[in-house]
């Protein structure tokens, strides 16, 4: 399969959110995306919107810009239930993701680089914190076999 493929669903759901705010047009989702790292030609784009299109989530019109016709899209009513159900599916794989980055941030406010200031201003090493992470992987492992 390939990444594009696998990534769609991601690209659609970005592609919903946006319509949801605003009324989006081809090359401006083109240009937003590609701002997130999704390199789309026209080509790939137009029928993620035709398909959206058709499956009731968003509804397109012509638009006149500077003398120049447009096709527009706006989330529709379904659109936008149908995004809120993939918001929530969204935020559980999200916390499953990033378990071990959230897990930090929770546990006493420190980054990737496992240290935290102290009331002195100094780093200290998060050793206890740490060591808790570990045991709570132990016990997953645990409960699965
Ligand atoms: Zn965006």
């Amino acid at each position: 399969m390939a990444v594009r493929d696998l990534l769609g669903g991601l690209i659609r759901l970005h592609i919903l959110h946006h319509a949801a705010h605003e009324p989006i047009f081809g090359l401006g989702i083109i240009e937003e995306l590609a701002l997130h790292g999704y390199k789309l030609s026209p080509g790939t784009l137009y029928p993620l919107l035709h398909g959206l299109e058709k499956s009731g989530y968003i509804n397109s019109s012509i638009e006149r810009v500077a003398g120049r016709r447009r096709r527009v899209y706006l989330v529709t009513e379904e659109g936008r239930q149908a995004l809120a159900l993939a918001k929530t599916k969204v935020w559980e794989l999200f916390r499953e993701l990033f378990e071990v980055e959230l897990s930090f941030s929770v546990a006493g406010k420190v980054g990737p680089q496992d240290h935290i200031v102290g009331d002195d201003g100094l780093s200290k090493k998060t050793d206890a914190k740490l060591d808790r992470k570990h045991t709570h992987k132990r016990s997953i492992k645990k409960a699965k076999s």
